[in-house]
């Protein structure tokens, strides 16, 4: 199953618990957009080189759609349809006023010079330019792509619309607009709902298991290290590395800058395998990094109470399934992660209004929004006795629905 079908697997099940209007269920299965563009960049060389990308708008009904660029060489058009969907579930889960969509570019940003990835970056927007804007679609960061990329693509946005767009993309630097906190809310926003379910969980000073060792993964690690949890296992693509004893993030995070990798580090014992971090015997796994990483082939491997998914899609349904079986407790993307979209939200705002927050007044506003979302889901698990990712999706969707509904979109 590629990860549009996953995604539409976990809608099923989320629907198959509610009342919905079949008219406005079946438009939910669809995206609504999709743009399909080739970008050709000059190369340092003086080649032209010619690159593939994507943005999927999902659903719209409550408000512009909003979600991250992603630069990979894996990326496929099935993959960004899943996770534009998972956009819109995720931005009506901790109810902010959009709906969903995702871009991606195949390329592979590491073998590209500075100067070729600033083409790229500026030609993506170029190519999309008619259909997105702050009151349209509202992109940001997500997988290799950040504050910088999202500067030069404020930039060209605003030199085609002949103004100082601020409010296109958020992301950006702080410097140019970004807002305070926002290169740390993934990982902010993930910490308030493990903190919560360790309580719920009854787990006192929990060992964790970290895979994906970036933007939300690094820091995350940060505050759990900081917070009296021990990170025994952290990876990054190019494997694992366990220490019983505790790892202090921040220094395996100066041996991957010197090193480029995680392995190896002093101490620890390294596994080539990059999803070794997901059956080490730990309290907490954390999956950080690609989606499909915890399937029917492995789901019997993972040892630990409770899975906090912090990339996107990280487990599959047949997966979701072991799991449960397992009794193991899951808090889904859609929940888990929102923290990097609501300070998205955040900057938005702030870009609208010209009037900047300080770092305190955006980590209380989200913590806010973070515990009540995790609150609001976990009394739907309760009420309808179903997992927290159905439990999810029936918050989402039934916002999502209800906003089609009332627009009369059925
Ligand atoms: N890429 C992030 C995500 O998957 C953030 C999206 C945003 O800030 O719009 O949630």
């Amino acid at each position: 199953m590629n990860a549009f079908e996953n995604a539409l697997e976990q809608l099923d099940r989320a629907l198959s618990h509610m009342n919905i209007d079949p008219n406005v269920s079946e438009q939910l299965k669809h995206p609504k957009r999709e743009i399909w563009v080739s970008i050709p960049v000059k190369m340092d060389d003086g080649s032209v080189k010619v690159f593939q990308g994507y943005r999927v708008q999902y659903n719209d009904a409550r408000g512009p759609t909003k979600g991250g660029i992603r630069f990979h060489p894996n990326v496929d058009i099935n993959e960004v349809r899943a996770l534009a969907s998972w956009m819109t579930w995720k931005n009506a889960v901790v109810n902010i006023p959009y709906g969903g969509a995702k871009g991606g570019v195949i390329v592979n940003p590491k073998e590209l010079s500075q100067s070729e990835l600033e083409r790229l970056s500026r030609g993506y927007i170029d190519a999309i330019f008619d259909f997105v804007g702050p009151e349209l679609d509202i992109p940001a960061p997500d997988v290799y792509t950040n504050p910088q990329i999202m500067a030069w693509m404020m930039d060209e946005y605003s030199k085609l619309a002949g103004k100082n767009t601020f409010g296109f993309i958020t992301g950006k630097p702080v410097e140019l607009g970004g807002s305070q906190g926002r290169g740390t809310a993934t990982a902010k926003g993930a910490f308030y709902t493990i903190e919560e379910s360790r309580k719920l969980l009854g787990l006192e000073k929990p060992t964790v298991s970290i895979q994906g060792f970036g933007n939300a993964g690094y820091y995350l690690a940060v505050y759990l290290h900081e917070a009296g949890y021990k990170v025994v296992g952290i990876s990054d693509s190019k494997g694992s590395i366990y220490n019983p004893d505790g790892l202090d993030p921040v220094e395996v995070m100066e041996h991957k800058k010197k090193t480029g990798s995680v392995v190896d580090y002093p101490g620890a014992t390294t596994d080539k395998d990059p999803k070794a971090t997901l059956y080490y015997d730990v309290d907490i796994v954390v999956p950080a990094a690609l989606e499909s990483q915890i399937t029917k082939e492995n789901a019997d491997k993972v040892k630990a109470k409770y899975v906090a998914e912090v990339a996107n899609g990280p487990v599959t349904p047949e997966a979701d399934e072991i799991l449960n079986e397992k009794g193991i407790f899951l808090t889904p993307d859609i929940l888990t992660n929102a923290g990097g979209v609501t300070v998205s939200y955040f900057e938005w705002v702030q870009n609208n209004y010209g009037y900047y927050w300080t770092e305190e007044e955006v980590f209380e506003k989200l913590e806010k929004i973070m515990k009540q979302s995790f609150y609001d889901v976990l009394e739907i698990k309760d009420s309808k006795k179903v997992d927290m990712r159905t439990a999810a999706y029936i918050l989402a969707v039934g916002r999502v629905a209800k906003a089609m509904e009332l627009r009369g979109w059925k």
